[in-house]
């Protein structure tokens, strides 16, 4: 119903070439094999389904064409960026445009791959799933109809990732999972070791659930009870502490499991009358009702930096229309989408969730010289996600008094408080993918080098030295060739006496942060935000067993959601490794 390029006199897109690359490989339209669709004409493209859909709500042609240039120029400026799902099928035969789902498992047979196959239908389309197993019942219960025994949670995994494993080849990217099971689950034990071994149930993030009771336990230094998921009776005991102690133990040796907070994501559960929450996406950074899913949108707060009597400053007032746009875009993606079953279609409609999160906001505290690893940081963190929460949810009433409420509103936490248009509204993604389309430090994760290597999905790695780095090098005359590949080769800047004191502060990398300051700022977007903070807390392959205990404290105290932590060198394989030498 569009022409399919983009109009000559709409600003084109600023992309380095690695986003070029990245686009081309897996997000613009080929035929043949041969790429025919420029990255200005994917924006178009998405921008126009999305504005289209005002026409369901009485808008006309002028008022969708007016918005489809406001949400082009917001992805072509590189502002605001939608998740991958939405730019890679929005407009094509696909459709599918969210990134998170979570689906039920019934402890039977047919329902436990009923699950399989609609994750898989889903991984095809670039979505990632989420499960809580707690409702299966423990290994070597009985199994009525024959007599048997019950393999349990942890066999029923690895069936799951055999699948994804499969799927995967075929998929637009590599299908994710979430695999969740509540510590007071009979088979928690075998859960926390599931994959010890780097090398099974690879396609699966694994958190086990921690309930009040069990930190309550922890604290007291007590035992707590194992409950039959089909009985809700007590059938065991486990020591608190040791239980504690052997997740933290397996978090050090190589990052997993994390952990989940269950109870405060059913407090702030918007729908508890529609159901309770039992898993998240695979990032963790969306909790989700069973059969739900999320679409999710970030804002590049590197671009949200302005000049103000020579000082360099947040510009509100752009972070207002972005956010307010973003909100708009996101609930259209709702009625945009094509969704992979239909019960997932009536969970999503009637919750309406979206999720506007945040990247480059390590680029933003360095434009604004301010260390990460400081006060100011966690109070600039709290103050701008304070401000988009706000500003979002402004925009969700206007499109309320517009379109209507959210149809689960009534019973909702909302009722007769506030009308919104969507259950929730802010989410901080990871960005993997987005953040390099736009050039912009991933999500609220510190810069993990200011020069560094980083391998994607198929092999290709790209060698990338901070541009900031480089402008106040230039700037600041430290500029030399010979510094550079220095640097690019440590990693860090720290200890290179050619380098401004100031500058080695503001260029601090996620390993030099005390985790300390890597949960305070997790604490202060969380503060802020309905969902939840995809965030991962270094630590240095130094650090001890009891200094992981003391962070999963530190995230309990601070009323984190979740942890996800990190020692460095504890994994083989890794994504991301400081310097060039890998
Ligand atoms: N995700 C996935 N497979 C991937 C990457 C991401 O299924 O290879 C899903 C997963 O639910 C994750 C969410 O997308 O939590 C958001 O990830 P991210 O922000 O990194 O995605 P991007 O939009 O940058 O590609």
């Amino acid at each position: 119903s569009f022409q399919e390029s983009a109009p000559k006199t709409w600003p084109k897109a600023k992309l380095t070439p690695n986003a070029r690359v990245i686009l081309e490989k897996r997000y613009l339209k080929q035929e043949n094999g041969k790429v025919i669709e420029t990255p200005e004409d994917m924006f178009y493209r998405v921008a126009n389904v999305i504005a289209e859909v005002e026409e369901r709500y009485g808008k006309g042609k002028k008022e969708v064409k007016e918005l489809a240039k406001e949400f082009y120029a917001m992805m072509a400026n590189l502002e605001f960026m939608p998740n991958s799902p939405t730019l890679m099928n929005a407009g094509r035969d696909l459709g599918q445009l969210s990134a998170c789902f979570v689906l039920p498992i019934e402890d039977s047979m047919e329902k436990i791959f009923d699950a399989i196959k609609f994750a898989a239908i889903i991984h095809k389309s670039g979505g990632g799933t989420g499960f809580s197993f707690s409702r299966l019942r423990s290994k070597n219960s009985t199994v009525r109809s024959t007599g048997g025994v019950a393999s349990g949670p942890v066999s029923f995994m690895k069936v799951f990732n055999a699948a994804t494993e499969a799927v995967k080849q075929g998929g637009t990217r590599r299908g994710a999972n979430m695999g969740i099971l509540r510590v007071d689950h009979p088979d928690i034990q075998e859960f926390i070791s599931c994959k010890e071994d780097n090398k099974e149930i690879t396609n699966f993030n694994i958190s086990v659930g921690i309930t009040e009771e069990f930190m309550k336990a922890v604290k007291e230094r007590r035992d707590y009870d194992l409950i039959d998921p089909h009985t809700g009776k007590a059938v065991g005991k486990l020591s608190a502490p040791e239980v504690f102690h052997t997740i933290v133990d397996h978090a050090w040796r190589n990052g997993e499991p994390g952990i989940v907070f269950l109870d405060r994501l059913n407090r702030d559960n918007p729908t508890p009358k529609i159901g309770e929450i039992e898993a998240t996406n695979p990032c963790g950074e969306q909790p989700l009702l069973p059969n739900e899913a999320c679409n999710l949108g970030s804002i590049n707060l590197k671009l949200l930096v302005t000049e103000k009597n020579g000082k360099a400053v947040v510009n509100w007032e752009r972070l207002s229309y972005v956010t307010r746009q973003a909100i708009h875009f996101l609930d259209n993606v709702i009625d945009a989408n094509t969704y992979p079953l239909p019960m997932i279609e009536e969970m999503v409609k009637g919750n309406r969730k979206v999720g506007l999160g945040v990247m480059g906001f390590a680029d933003m505290m360095i434009l604004l010289q301010t260390s990460y690893a400081s006060e100011d940081a966690v109070e600039y963190a709290e103050k701008i996600m304070n401000f988009i929460q706000t500003e979002a949810r402004l925009e969700s009433q206007r499109l309320a008094e517009e379109r209507g409420t959210f149809p689960n509103y009534e019973g909702s936490i909302y009722d007769g408080v506030r009308k919104l248009r969507n259950a929730t509204l802010t989410t901080i993604a990871p960005t993997g993918t987005i953040s390099m389309i736009c050039g912009a430090s991933s999500g609220v994760e510190p810069l993990f080098a200011v020069a560094y290597t980083k391998t994607v999905m198929d092999g290709t790695a790209f060698v990338e030295v901070n541009p900031i780095f480089e402008n106040y090098a230039k700037e600041y005359g430290f500029d030399s060739s010979e510094l550079m590949r220095k640097i690019a080769d440590k990693g860090t800047v720290l200890g290179f006496s050619e380098v401004p004191d100031w500058v080695q502060a503001v260029f601090v990398t996620a390993q030099e942060i005390d985790p300390e300051w890597h949960i305070r700022i997790q604490a202060a977007f969380q503060k802020y935000t309905d969902n939840a903070v995809s965030k991962t807390i270094n630590f240095a392959n130094s650090a001890t067993r009891e200094d992981i205990a003391k962070a999963y404290e530190l995230a309990y105290e601070l009323n984190c959601k979740g942890l996800t932590v990190y020692r460095d060198g504890s994994r083989d394989e890794q994504v991301l490794s400081a310097g060039t030498s890998q």
